[in-house]
């Protein structure tokens, strides 16, 4: 099933994204967190890409069969394209039809760190928008892209990061997930200034709920995204006790979808981080409010 459908029901979206097992685990080991993902039933489940890993290993496409295939739940697959030749392109965009996986989330990739990589490399796709280009040109998938409420980290320039999605959307996305962010106001003002420019695509918003404190400030620093006073209290406050960590971080994120669900976006999607414990409490914290909305419209 194309996805794009789902923004044209009543119900707000309810979506997880998971990774992969790291190479030294098996792949087995991701049928524990589908299994406890599944029984929240998501409307769709989305995979991330590891960046310049080999085609070989690359579990991607294994994992989003296994979701699609075998719990029947429809998979959103991750794909990058800054390290990737056609050749490699074209190879997955097979692999995922043959596994009747008919959704991907086109990205660019971060840019290796490594000196000897050459960017933009003339062999290689230099932006999402290339790869939205030749995913249409050569086969039917429904295509969703990325989108950032405080502005992309190479391109802190807002009207300019939203001049490229405006180009990036009009090649053809179906809809959009945002980068996390922690205070919604960024969201809200980001919508405006999107909308202003004619983006009408339906965007899904990305929510992580904050359960370690050096998890969260490694992916800040690679995201830029801005963390509120209150929420840095919070992290200060029980950094060094777990559970109420969880508590508070799980407490944050609702307090944060709750809001969002309340001025009509059209869908969450939550980094779960293979928790599925944590996207239990979420999704149970906010059941009531999604029957509300859909009743309601
Ligand atoms: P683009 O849309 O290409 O934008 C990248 C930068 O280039 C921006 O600054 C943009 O303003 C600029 N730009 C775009 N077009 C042009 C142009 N024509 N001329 C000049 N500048 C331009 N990474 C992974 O490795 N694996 C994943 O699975 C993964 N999943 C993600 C899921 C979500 C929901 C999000 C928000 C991010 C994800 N990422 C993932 C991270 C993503 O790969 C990085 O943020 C990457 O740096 C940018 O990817 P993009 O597709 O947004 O790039």
């Amino acid at each position: 099933m194309s996805l794009k459908n789902l923004f044209s029901s009543k119900k707000p979206v309810i979506s997880f994204e998971i990774f992969p097992p790291n190479k030294a685990s098996s792949i087995n080991t991701i049928y524990k967190t589908i299994d406890n993902l599944a029984v929240l039933n998501p409307d769709y489940i989305s995979v991330t890409y590891g960046a310049g890993g080999s085609l070989v290993d690359n579990k991607t496409i294994e994992i989003a069969s296994i979701i699609k295939n075998q719990y029947n739940i429809e998979p959103l697959a991750h794909l990058t394209c800054v390290t990737s030749t056609k050749k490699d392109i074209n190879y997955v965009l097979e692999k995922l039809q043959e596994n009747n996986v008919e959704n991907i989330l086109a990205l660019r990739g971060d840019l290796p760190e490594d000196d000897s990589f050459e960017f933009p490399n003339p062999l290689h796709f230099t932006y999402a928008s290339d790869l939205i280009n030749h995913i249409k040109n050569n086969k039917d998938f429904c295509i969703a892209a990325a989108c950032y409420p405080e502005a992309h980290i190479d391109c802190k320039d807002l009207n300019t990061d939203l001049k490229n999605l405006k180009n990036k959307v009009d090649i053809g996305v179906d809809f959009l997930i945002t980068q996390l962010f922690f205070d919604n106001k960024f969201y809200y003002d980001f919508e405006k200034r999107a909308r202003a420019l004619d983006i009408k695509t339906p965007i899904e918003v990305g929510i992580m709920p904050v359960v370690n404190k050096k998890q969260i400030e490694r992916i800040v620093k690679l995201c830029g995204a801005s963390l509120p006073e209150k929420f840095i209290k919070i992290m200060n406050k029980y950094e060094n006790n777990p559970e109420a960590l969880k508590d508070a971080g799980i407490a944050y994120a609702v307090e944060q979808i709750v809001d969002l669900l309340s001025s009509g976006v059209s869908g969450i999607h939550i980094y779960t981080m293979n928790k599925p414990d944590i996207a239990k409490r979420i999704v149970d914290s906010i059941y009531s409010i999604v029957k509300a909305i859909e009743r309601s419209n």
